[in-house]
């Protein structure tokens, strides 16, 4: 089941560079929330101090606080936020020199399962659930660079997922692919949310109004306004959610 994730009074930067400034904003359990905003406002930072990874880069700094279910995701250890709190990449990312299968099985056999049956039968759950299981069941020996774009980003998902993570931040997942591979991510994400904890990126604001059930509008690092998604595209409370949502800038 999905875990709440909280952010109280988040502030990035880089180096001394703000990006993000004091940000606070629940995504609830089984639910999709979407960011969305223009450019460079900071959703991919916010993302990725969701899971540590803002920090890993050198000048990136984050003050304020995130939870996790309550918990401090930054007093968790890095290899249980990993493990608790999925990503999926703007760019389908499978690893290149590894079967289908293994892309999958890999997180798994790194976080201690051993059985091969174990191993077998989550590597297909994972693929299941993303919706790939039967365009690839013949073929899980062979290279991943040989799918699809829509296909990969799928296998990513299936990746993902193998851990059952509580949270699944997904920056921008289906920007890089073709109309009806958008679809099937989108059907996708309707499927996974009612179990995880989806937390979508787009500039695309029919998706926003398509998947997700809460969106928060970002402007310039800050968090304008966040609410149920038909509310923010139709009544929302701010002049610049509204003059975004209608194409004013
Ligand atoms: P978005 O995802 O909304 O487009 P980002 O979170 O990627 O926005 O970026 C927010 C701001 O941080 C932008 O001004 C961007 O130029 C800056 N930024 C992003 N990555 C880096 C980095 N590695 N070093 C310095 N500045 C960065
Ligand atoms: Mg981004």
């Amino acid at each position: 089941m999905g875990k709440t994730v909280t952010a109280e009074n988040v502030s990035a930067y880089f180096g001394t560079h703000r990006v993000l400034n004091d940000v606070s904003l629940t995504m609830q359990a089984n639910q999709a929330t979407a960011i969305i905003g223009p450019s460079g406002c900071g959703k991919s930072t916010f993302v990725r101090c969701i899971n540590r990874m803002h920090e890993t880069v050198p000048s990136g700094k984050m003050m304020g606080k995130l939870f996790l279910e309550g918990k401090d995701i930054y007093k968790m250890d890095p290899v249980t936020v990993r493990r608790n709190i999925g990503m999926v990449f703007q760019r389908p990312n499978p690893f290149p020199t590894l079967s289908i299968f293994d892309n999958v099985a890999v997180g798994l056999r790194l976080n201690g399962y051993a059985k091969r049956s174990v191993i077998t039968d989550q590597v297909e759950k994972s693929l299941r659930m993303a919706a790939l299981w039967d365009e690839v069941k013949d073929r899980l020996q062979k290279s991943s660079t040989g799918l699809s774009g829509g296909q990969q980003q799928r296998l990513c998902i299936a990746r993902a997922l193998a851990l059952e993570p509580d949270v699944l931040l997904m920056d921008e997942p289906a920007s890089a692919l073709d109309p009806i591979s958008t679809l099937r991510i989108e059907e996708l994400i309707e499927e996974i949310k009612q179990t995880y904890t989806i937390v979508i990126v787009t500039h695309n604001m029919q998706q926003a109004a398509r998947v997700a059930d809460t969106t928060a509008f970002f402007l310039s690092g800050e968090m304008v306004e966040h609410g149920p998604t038909t509310q923010i595209f139709t009544t929302p409370r701010d002049q610049r959610t509204e003059d975004y949502v209608t194409g004013r800038f």
